[in-house]
């Protein structure tokens, strides 16, 4: 008999904001997602990009996720935390050459292609390791198409994007220093054994990209789940950037049942008459 993996999801928001209804269906969708099935859901502060970053949104985030009953299991993780082994992972793909230097200017960028994608125009440089350069991840060759990083979501079917996406050696660590999302998600992923990503569609296209990490790096990729993104009366996704509302503790039940309306996972026995953290359990 197999014997099936317990499921590790996550929850991974970057706090440069309070939470709000967006972010509280990504929550909700991979909590309920991972525990459906026994699993485990982790909660990781994506705290590596301080330009963005609101002082005190990561606490705020952590008792607002406390407010509307979530538990997460074992300890919140700190992106600022592990910006050793971020480095330490960059310079095993510097030694295996799948990165190179690239000095670019964003206005370089630009007169290169018009839609900003980036030409590879650095990858045979060598340029040497100074500070002025970004470090980019060089496409590679999945396993039946080359460099197509096509995959299966759970929700959202099969993705194939431009081929672009696919050839373009995207950063892994700014020019400013900074460790990029796509690195830092990825090892941090691997590292807590995380096998089940769910998040909003605005992250779809970056999937790809982590994929090929994910190669890079010979490890599994998790499953993924890509919900749809909730939007505001002009159509428009729901972001902190944009002064989406903070979800208030005093709504907790009745934001939770509309989140859980939204994703089409409300059971009929769930109202908000409930406390917080019954309708999350009854939902399960
Ligand atoms: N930190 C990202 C955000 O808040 C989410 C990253 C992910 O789920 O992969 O949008």
């Amino acid at each position: 008999m197999t014997q099936t993996k317990q499921v590790i999801g996550r929850f991974a928001p970057s706090p440069s904001g309070p939470l709000h209804f967006g972010s509280l269906v990504a929550a909700v969708g991979s909590y309920l997602i991972a525990k459906s099935t026994g699993g485990k859901w982790l909660v990781r502060i994506e705290d590596i990009d301080p330009p963005r970053e609101v002082a005190g949104a990561a606490d705020v985030i952590l008792r607002q996720l406390e407010a509307f009953g979530f538990e997460w299991d074992g300890e919140v993780l700190y992106q600022s935390t592990r910006l050793e082994r971020y480095e330490e992972v960059l310079n095993d793909l510097k030694q295996q050459d799948l990165v190179y230097a690239c000095d670019c200017t964003r206005k370089q960028i630009f007169a290169q292609r018009e839609d900003r994608v980036y030409t590879n125009v650095c990858a045979d440089k060598n340029l040497t390791d100074t500070k002025d350069v970004a470090w980019r991840m060089r496409h590679g060759t999945a396993p039946q198409d080359k460099g197509n990083y096509s995959f299966n979501d759970h929700i959202q079917g099969h993705c194939q994007f431009d081929q672009s996406i696919y050839d373009e050696d995207f950063i892994i660590k700014r020019k400013d220093g900074l460790i990029a999302y796509q690195l830092a998600v990825v090892v941090d992923d691997i590292d807590q054994g995380v096998n089940q990503v769910v998040r909003g569609l605005d992250i779809l296209d970056s999937t790809p990209r982590q994929l090929r990490l994910y190669e890079a790096l010979a490890a599994t990729p998790p499953e993924y789940y890509h919900l749809p993104l909730a939007l505001d009366k002009n159509g428009d996704k729901l972001c902190k950037q944009h002064g989406a509302k903070a979800i208030e503790p005093e709504n907790a039940s009745a934001l939770l049942v509309k989140a859980l309306e939204f994703l089409k996972l409300k059971k009929e026995n769930v109202s908000s008459s409930m406390s917080p953290h019954e309708i999350l359990i009854k939902s399960i």
